[in-house]
């Protein structure tokens, strides 16, 4: 049995460890997560890519910003309806009175 392991070197304490590996098992850091912009592994935690310095939380923020902004539209839009459904009903009021 030979014990020709394939290491790699972790990004975050250093320590050589294998290449399959998801996790360190000296710092517990995470292997399986990548930087969006730059593809470097990074930590989980990281709020920013210490490689591209790029800002890993954004983009969760912003698609909840557009989750939000197209409730919003949804909701001005039935507004907007409710509004001219009412002047409407107020016309054929006055019309027919
Ligand atoms: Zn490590
Ligand atoms: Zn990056």
């Amino acid at each position: 049995m030979t014990e020709e392991q394939e290491t790699k070197k972790c990004p975050f304490c250093g320590e050589y460890i294998n290449t399959k590996a998801t996790k360190c098992r000296y710092c517990g850091e995470w292997l399986n997560n990548f930087c969006p912009y730059c593809g470097e592994i990074v930590s989980k935690k990281a709020e920013k890519c210490p490689v591209c310095n790029s800002n890993l939380n954004k983009n969760e923020k912003s698609s909840f910003k557009e989750k939000n902004s197209t409730a919003f539209g949804i909701f001005s839009l039935v507004f907007m309806f409710f509004v001219i459904f009412i002047t409407i009903t107020i016309l054929v009021y006055i019309w027919n009175g």
